[in-house]
C-alpha cells in the first residue's frame, strides 16, 4: 500500500511539475533574455558595406536585428555589451574539409576515426571561429551517429555535414583508414551511390585526379553514373580535380561543384560559361596547395602565435622536425607544387572577376594540415589572389551557408539566421590577418571556448 501511495504521489508532483512548465508565467520565465552587442563595426556576410556603430540583437540562438545605432530597436530587458572599438563578422563555414583522419593534427596512425578524435577536431574548428565544417569524404559510417548526435544536442564543436565515404579510383596515396568505395563499372558506381544514399549523406564527394601522374582517375562512365545515380536520389556531387580537361568533362556531366582549383593551366571562357550557366561553385582550397612545400620552406605563418596557441606542441614539432622538412625537400613534385598554387590563385581571380560563384575550403584535417587555423590562412591566401578582403568573408560566410542550403537559418548575421559570430579586435576590412584577432567566438547564441583565450592565459 505505502508503495502504491508513493507512486501516487510521485505522479501527483510530475503532474504539478508540468503544469507549472506549461504555465504562462513559466514561458516567459523561460523565454531567453535578449543579448545585445553594440558599438561593433558589422560585417554581415552578405557583401554588403560594413555598419559602424552597430546593434545586434540576440534572442536565443538566433539573430533577431542588426543594423546602425538608432535604426535598430534595443529591447528594454536586453543585457547591453558595449563592445565599441571591436569588428563583429560572422563565423567562418568550412565547405571542405576531413574528419577523424588525425589524433593531434599531425599524425595519421590507423584508428584515429573514434567520436572522440572527430568531437576533438570540431571543437578545434570551432576554437578558432569556424562554427560549420564539411568532411568531403574518407568518413566512416560512425559519422552518421556522430551527427545525429549533434543534431540532439549531445555533441559541440563546428556542425558538421558530411559526404560520407567518398568514391576514388586514384590509388596513389592512401591513408590508413581508407573506406572510400572504389567501383571500376558504371553498374558498380550505382550500386555503390544506392548503398551511401540511405545514410543521408549531405552531398557526394569523388576524386577525379590522377596525382600528379601517379595515380589513376574514376573513368568517365563511371563518374558519370555516380552523377546520374546521385541525381535520382536528389544528392549533389562534388569533385575533386585538378586538370581544366576534367573539370570541363565534369561540368558537361552534371557535376554539382568543385572542391579545388584547376591547377595545370588558366581557365578560359568556356568552363567559365558553362560554370555560371549551372551556378557550378568552386572551392579554391589554396592552403592545401601550399601546405605542399610550407614546411619544406619553413613558411612565416609556421611562427605565428596564432597557429601555435592551438594545437598539440608534439604534432607541430613533427610536421617542423628535421624529418618531415627533408621529406618535404626531396619530394620530386615540389615545382609543379610551387607553380599549382600560383596558377590557383590567378584562376581564383579570373573565374571570381568573371562572376563565378566562389565558395570557400581548406581541405583541413588531413594529417598535418591544421584544422582551425587553416581557415584563417586560407582568407589570406585569397586576398593574396587578389581578391578583397570582403570577397573573402563573403565566400567563407553567406555564399557557403548558401551551398549547404541555410541562406535562411545561418551564415550571415540578418534576423532569423544562428548568432554564429566572431568579435574581431580589429578590422579584417583593414587586413585581413586582423581575423586572427580573435577576441570571442560565439555559437548558436553562445561564447564558446575559443584559442584567443589560451593565448591571453599564455598556454
Ligand atoms: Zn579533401
Amino acid at each position: 500500500m505505502k508503495t502504491v501511495n508513493r507512486s501516487f504521489s510521485g505522479v501527483l508532483l510530475g503532474i504539478f511539475l508540468s503544469l507549472l512548465a506549461a504555465s504562462p508565467r513559466a514561458a516567459a520565465q523561460a523565454k531567453p533574455k535578449p543579448i545585445v552587442l553594440k558599438g561593433a563595426r558589422l560585417i554581415d556576410g552578405t557583401g554588403r558595406p560594413a555598419v559602424e556603430n552597430s546593434v545586434l540583437v540576440l534572442e536565443g540562438d538566433r539573430v533577431v536585428a542588426a543594423g546602425k545605432a538608432g535604426a535598430v530597436a534595443i529591447p528594454k530587458d536586453a543585457d547591453v555589451r558595449d563592445v565599441s572599438g571591436k569588428t563583429i563578422m560572422p563565423a567562418l563555414i568550412n565547405l571542405h574539409g576531413h574528419l577523424g583522419l588525425s589524433s593531434n593534427g599531425a599524425d595519421s596512425v590507423a584508428g584515429n576515426y573514434t567520436q572522440e578524435n572527430v568531437v576533438k577536431q570540431l571543437n578545434r574548428y570551432l576554437s578558432y571561429g569556424v562554427a560549420t565544417t564539411t568532411s568531403l569524404g574518407q568518413d566512416e559510417d560512425e559519422i552518421y551517429k556522430i551527427r545525429d548526435a549533434q543534431h540532439a544536442g549531445n555533441v559541440t564543436g563546428a556542425r558538421l555535414y558530411t559526404a560520407g565515404r567518398g568514391f576514388l579510383e586514384y590509388t596513389g596515396k592512401n591513408y590508413p583508414n581508407d573506406h572510400r568505395y572504389r567501383p571500376q563499372t558504371a553498374d558498380e558506381a550505382r550500386a555503390d551511390v544506392r548503398e551511401l544514399a540511405p545514410h543521408h549523406p549531405d552531398f557526394i564527394k569523388m576524386w577525379v585526379d590522377d596525382g600528379l601522374g601517379h595515380g589513376v582517375k574514376i573513368k568517365p562512365e563511371v563518374y558519370q553514373a555516380i552523377i546520374d545515380e546521385a541525381h535520382k536520389q536528389h544528392i549533389r556531387v562534388f569533385a575533386h580535380e585538378y586538370y581544366l580537361a576534367d573539370a570541363k568533362a565534369l561540368l558537361a556531366a552534371g557535376l554539382d561543384g568543385f572542391a579545388h582549383s584547376i591547377r595545370d593551366q588558366a581557365v578560359d571562357q568556356d568552363v567559365m560559361q558553362k560554370m555560371k550557366a549551372r551556378n557550378v561553385f568552386l572551392i579554391p582550397t589554396l592552403v592545401r596547395d601550399e601546405v605542399l612545400f610550407a614546411y619544406a620552406d619553413n613558411l612565416k605563418w609556421l611562427d605565428d602565435p596564432f597557429f601555435k596557441a592551438g594545437y598539440d606542441p608534439a604534432a607541430i614539432a613533427m610536421v617542423r622536425g628535421p624529418e618531415n622538412v627533408e621529406k618535404g625537400r626531396r619530394d620530386p613534385d615540389i615545382v609543379k607544387y610551387r607553380a599549382g598554387l600560383e596558377m590557383a590563385k590567378k584562376n581564383l581571380k579570373t573565374l571570381s572577376d568573371n562572376g563565378v560563384k566562389i565558395a570557400f575550403g581548406t581541405d583541413s584535417g588531413i594529417p598535418t594540415r591544421f584544422p582551425g587555423y587553416f581557415e584563417h590562412r586560407e582568407l589570406q591566401l585569397m586576398v593574396e589572389a587578389g581578391l578583397t578582403s570582403m570577397q573573402a568573408i563573403v565566400a567563407a560566410t553567406g555564399t557557403n551557408a548558401e551551398i549547404l542550403g541555410g541562406a535562411r537559418t545561418f551564415g550571415t548575421l540578418q534576423p532569423g539566421r544562428r548568432a554564429d559570430f566572431l568579435v574581431l579586435d580589429a578590422n579584417p576590412l583593414d587586413d585581413i590577418h586582423n581575423t586572427e584577432k580573435l577576441s570571442a567566438v560565439w555559437q548558436s547564441g553562445k561564447i564558446v571556448p575559443s584559442v584567443s583565450a589560451k593565448m591571453t592565459s599564455g598556454n
